[in-house]
């Protein structure tokens, strides 16, 4: 009775005057497409299965199909469905509704988590100034649901039951022939929501796929559009173009396609200095590794890397103006992070974990007495030894500093005694400061210097 109800509440009239419908699905056999139903995890089999035999259609669907096909290994399973959020919630246990935007549900089984989403529509969204989509939640058909995906390699609906795919667009012709192409006019599509071209240089460089030239031909004239995306999802899709495992590829490649202006504003600068070239591209190549052998990246890590030498660019320009050490680095640390929030908006959380790691590095000159065993101390001490030999691989500083550091801190107690340098320098008066809240970073540090920066 409820479900009845709530399904007429929520089901959307078709629009009186309906795009011309694509002419229906094809349905691709496995001998065609290559994937059986054990490549698909235990968790998202059970709930197409529960789904459907429950009288609802339900299908993994988007970028785990596209890669399953691809021969990748898929990030995480979705499932999409004509059941509403609602219906989904009723048949498991150990679910939850997210999401205000779009209401998806989170059905978790074992150690998985699937995100189930009703088939949406998107011919009435509504829309800004610039024709961006302001909010497409609205239910439609699986039709409907495959027309408003961005590319026909995404469009890709698999049925665990028949080991079928269903294929609105030919998307499955494209993968096999390396094509990355839009579903619809492109310049629409990309006006609709300008992430779309991120998108498609981030998905074209990790799968191989060539993007087509009608896909590719708007982009840099309108890649200005995405000045109207609000940073925090600029921020997310940076993140995942740069933790896709082909960072460095990804980011020539936006580079090549002129999307790079506005981006992360400091990289261009960055990137037109030797020094500051070599060690991103040595950050770069680290992440892609641990990426592709599973192991975990850490955000604040990497931004940290991406902006350094823009951070010792600020900091040395101080020092030459007699700006004392510590602080002068807490300022252009600051003034860093500022300049970049108001493209690209760094979360607190992150921007902390960025700060820490550029913090440590003004400490490890200091080898005599105490200090280093404070520095063993902290927190984000091994982020922060990575980082400083990734410098000194560069060639930003000499590898001696490095080599000392990571052997302190690998050797046991009288080794590491042995290892201390003598201070040599005449003892200054120490001022004691009060410690910024919420980090023990450096006991110089101005007050205001751990601030987060702007979100
Ligand atoms: P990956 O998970 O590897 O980052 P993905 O394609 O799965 O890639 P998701 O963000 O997980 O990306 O999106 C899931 C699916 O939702 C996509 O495959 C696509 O069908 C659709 N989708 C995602 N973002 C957009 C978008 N900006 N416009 C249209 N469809 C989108
Ligand atoms: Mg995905």
């Amino acid at each position: 009775m409820i479900t009845k109800l709530l399904r007429k509440v929520f089901r959307r009239e078709k629009p009186a005057a309906a795009p011309a419908a694509p002419p229906g699905p094809a349905v691709i056999a496995v001998e065609q497409h290559g994937v059986a139903r054990d490549k698909i995890t235990p968790g998202a089999r059970h709930v197409c299965e529960k789904l459907q035999a429950a009288g609802f259609k339900a299908y993994v669907v988007g970028g785990a199909v596209r890669d399953l096909i691809a021969g990748l290994t898929p990030k995480d399973f979705d499932v999409a469905t004509d059941a509403t959020p609602e219906e989904v919630l009723l048949h498991f246990r150990r679910a939850r509704m997210i999401g205000r935007r779009f209401r998806i549900v989170h059905v978790m089984q074992g150690r998985e988590t699937i995100e189930v989403s009703t088939f949406r529509a998107s011919n009435d969204a509504e829309t800004d100034e610039h024709g961006r989509i302001l909010r497409d939640n609205v239910f439609g058909n699986q039709a409907e649901d495959a027309s408003r995906r961005d590319f026909t390699v995404n469009a890709l609906y698999y049925d665990p039951g028949t080991e079928t795919v269903i294929d609105y667009h030919h998307g499955v012709a494209d993968l096999q022939q390396k094509t990355l192409r839009m579903i619809g006019e492109p310049r629409r599509r990309y006006r609709e929501d300008p992430i779309r071209m991120l998108r498609a240089v981030r998905l074209g460089t990790k799968l191989g796929l060539t993007l087509d030239s009608d896909a590719r031909a708007p982009i840099r004239e309108m890649a200005q559009l995405l000045e109207n995306v609000p940073a925090a999802r600029l921020f997310d899709e940076m993140l995942k173009l740069l933790t896709c495992g082909d960072a460095w590829r990804c980011l020539r490649h936006l580079r090549e396609e002129g999307l790079h202006h506005g981006l992360l504003p400091l990289l261009d600068v960055i990137l037109e200095q030797p020094l500051g070239e070599r060690f991103v591209t040595l950050a770069l190549a680290r992440t892609d590794r641990r990426v592709r052998e599973g192991k975990t990246v850490s955000p604040g890590f990497l931004f940290a890397t991406l902006l350094w030498h823009e951070v010792l660019a600020n900091w040395e320009a101080r020092r030459a103006r007699d700006e004392a050490n510590i602080p002068a680095l807490f300022e252009a640390m600051s003034e860093v992070l500022d300049q970049q929030a108001e493209k690209l908006a760094i979360s607190k959380r992150i921007a902390a974990d960025i700060r820490e790691i550029w913090v440590l590095q003004a400490r490890f000159d200091m080898r005599s007495g105490k200090r280093p065993y404070r520095m063993l101390e902290q927190a984000r001490f091994r982020a922060a030894l990575d980082f400083l030999e990734l410098r000194a691989e560069s060639g930003e500083l000499g590898q001696e500093l490095a080599d000392w550091w990571r052997e302190f801190a690998d050797a046991d107690g009288a080794a590491r005694e042995a290892m201390l340098i003598a201070d040599s320098a005449p003892k200054k008066r120490r001022r004691r400061r009060r410690k910024p809240a919420g980090g023990d970073v450096d006991a110089t540090a101005a007050p205001e210097a751990d601030q987060p920066s702007a979100d």
